[in-house]
């Protein structure tokens, strides 16, 4: 390592910012390479309804599987996906895949996909899609895409004429992770959105915060009154589960229900789903 202490030289340079700046080089080229080479794989996790009592759809989950850093979670390695442009190329693995493997499920079941507004303006992920679609023969009704409301609100006009454009096909559109971006709701009347997912962080100040109970009722309203589907992330007990009924939300997505799972065990999950019992009154009081 240099060290300069020169007059009018501000570079000072550490061991350790050496090997810090080749532990990023090594870990951004095994990202490059990954792309391609059989590492990504999609998990995917089941939004049920209690209401139904049926699987409504299966969210995908990107996940990296590195031979030396082992299974690297996605909001590790997407902003530097994103900051070395390799973003729209996973964008467009990930579309095609979810496309491939959920056409090969049961006929109504959904699959929605994680997509940054920007590989739709900078990439034309619009393309991609109707590919994705048309090579896979999925039918557009059972493709969702989701978009989170801090993207969305980064640029809304864009995003108006991305969602205009997808639902024209008939794609469905989600805004995801719905509160944390403070947002002022008002674009639910202008976009014409299918579904909102209201973040995990709501539902886990469920019991705890009086407020939270009383801004996800609202939003139940809202979402009643606009005939949009809602759907409450992160549910992760029995509590929290009829609390959310009690409010009129039943559209869950969480660990209570299921962890993600392969492509390949979603047709048994929506078999064994279908006989499983819903959670009885003395679960919902022990509170797990
Ligand atoms: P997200 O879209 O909000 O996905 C939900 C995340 O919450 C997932 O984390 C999921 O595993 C986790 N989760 C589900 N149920 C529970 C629960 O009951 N408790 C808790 N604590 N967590 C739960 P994951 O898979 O690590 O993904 C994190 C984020 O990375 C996603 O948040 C999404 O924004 C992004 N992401 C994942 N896959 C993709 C992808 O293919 N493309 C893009 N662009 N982004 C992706
Ligand atoms: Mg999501
Ligand atoms: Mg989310
Ligand atoms: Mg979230």
């Amino acid at each position: 390592a240099a060290k300069t202490t020169g007059k009018g030289c501000c570079a000072v340079y550490e061991p350790w910012m050496l090997e810090q700046a080749e532990q990023r080089q090594a870990y951004e080229s095994a990202l490059r390479r990954a792309v391609g080479s059989g590492e990504f794989y999609l998990m995917y996790q089941p939004v049920i309804d209690w209401n139904t009592h049926a699987v409504v759809s299966f969210e995908a989950l990107l996940r990296w599987e590195h031979s030396e850093l082992g299974t690297v979670p996605p909001n590790d390695f997407i902003p530097l996906a994103e900051e070395i442009g390799l973003m729209f190329e996973i964008d467009r693995w990930v579309m095609k895949t979810a496309c491939m493997e959920a056409v090969k499920w049961p006929d109504n079941l959904i699959v929605s996909v994680n997509v940054s507004p920007k590989s739709f303006i900078e990439a034309d992920l619009l393309d991609s899609i109707y590919a994705a679609l048309k090579e896979s023969g999925l039918p557009p009704e059972r493709l969702e895409i989701e978009i989170t409301e801090t993207a969305m609100i980064e640029d809304l006009p864009a995003v108006h004429a991305i969602v205009t454009a997808l639902r024209g096909v008939g794609v469905l559109v989600a805004i995801d992770d719905l509160g944390v971006g403070y947002s002022s709701l008002s674009f639910l009347r202008s976009i014409p959105v299918t579904r909102v997912k209201m973040d995990r962080s709501f539902i886990a100040e469920l019991g705890r915060i009086e407020a939270a109970r009383a801004i996800i009722q609202g939003i139940v309203q809202i979402c009643h009154d606009l005939s949009i589907d809602m759907t409450a992330e992160g549910v992760e007990t029995a509590s929290q589960t009829s609390t959310l009924q009690g409010i009129g939300c039943y559209q869950h997505q969480g660990y209570y229900i299921s962890r993600p799972m392969l492509a390949e065990h979603a047709r048994a999950f929506v078999a064994d789903f279908g006989v499983r019992t819903i959670p009885s009154l003395q679960e919902c009081l022990q509170g797990t």
